[in-house]
């Protein structure tokens, strides 16, 4: 049996009105009866059938063992496992196809879960979190039987084939399935930086981001090295993760410049389009965001009333306007 660990970020969402019949299944899991009002439920994704940084997916077979076999488990909420109330159970999952496809053109299909917290004083941060629909890492471990070939079909967990993951053959791309899972173990929790793309994508998990800033390190010492394969591709993978967060911060920090431009000619328009844009380049982010916050109060405490409501034809500008705030 091979333990794996899957990653995947999505976003969390809690479940607003819990059902007598959810209730029930919480309330197998509780040793005293809990009400409604006790509890917090939220769902989130486990896994899915899409191909991974690895080279590896599950099949769609395995995720509907997943599905039963993930019913009753233990989420560790924050990495942590010292008190049981920091911790969520899994209540329900579904196997769920939406009509989106995954990267090979058949259908994506994801697991979701179920699982309820007891509101306590210790969990109010973490459910505050969930309700605001943050996105989390989420990681799944569990063991599978057969880890095959897409090429030729091999068992490689008992013998090895000439197909090497991510290269292509006759047109069809070699990655690793993850055949029929044998058991399930606790998943957990970790916040993550907000994304700018939405639905479903992969991450380092934390033990393959801990080889990678080793192998860093090494090469920090300045010594000859000699890097596997495996190790370039951790390589390459991390510099492409940091790319799209500097793209990610480009984006964000240019809405906030053409936001404070906008706001600094309602409220001081005699410095200009041009001049606020040069006082916005010695600026850094943080004090761009400052001076945002300050020209949206002076805006809402100048603006007579009836601009401030929007009541009339302005109602559509301010809603343009309001796409450019963070
Ligand atoms: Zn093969």
């Amino acid at each position: 049996m091979r333990a794996i660990n899957k990653s995947i970020i999505a976003k969390t969402k809690s479940v607003k009105k819990v059902t007598d019949a959810d209730m029930e299944k919480i309330n197998t899991y509780a040793i005293s009866e809990l009400k409604s009002a006790d509890v917090f439920v939220f769902s989130v994704v486990l896994c899915d059938n899409e191909i991974d940084r690895d080279g590896e997916r599950f099949t769609v077979e395995s995720l509907k063992t997943l599905e039963k076999l993930y019913v009753g488990k233990t989420a560790i909420m924050n990495h942590s496992m010292k008190t049981e109330d920091q911790s969520a159970r899994t209540f329900k999952t579904e196997l769920i196809t939406d009509g989106r496809k995954n990267s090979l053109g058949e259908d994506y299909y994801y697991l979701k879960a179920w699982a309820y917290m007891v509101r306590t004083e210790k969990n109010a941060d973490l459910i505050k979190e969930i309700e605001a629909g943050i996105k989390k890492e989420t990681s799944v471990g569990c063991s599978v039987e057969e880890i095959r070939c897409s090429v030729c079909g091999a068992n490689r967990r008992k013998k090895r084939c000439a197909h090497i993951k991510g290269e292509k053959y006759d047109g069809r791309l070699c990655f690793d399935e993850l055949v029929n899972p044998t058991d399930a173990y606790e998943w957990s929790f970790v916040a993550v930086p907000a994304q700018k793309n939405a639905g479903v994508t992969k991450t380092f998990s934390e033990k393959e981001e801990k080889a990678t800033q080793n192998i860093f390190k090494s090469m920090e010492s300045k010594e000859e090295i000699t890097l596997t394969k495996g190790e370039i591709e951790k390589i390459l993978s991390a510099v492409k993760e940091l790319e799209e967060k500097a793209k990610d911060g480009e984006e964000y920090r240019k809405a906030l410049v053409k936001n404070v431009i906008s706001l600094s000619a309602i409220c001081f328009p005699e410095i200009g389009a041009e001049g606020m844009g040069d006082i916005c380049k010695s600026l850094s982010t943080e004090g761009l965001r400052t001076l945002r916050n300050a020209l949206e109060k002076r805006k809402t405490s100048s603006l007579p009333i009836g601009c401030q409501t929007g009541e009339t034809t302005d109602n559509k500008a301010d809603e343009n306007n309001s796409s450019f705030v963070f």
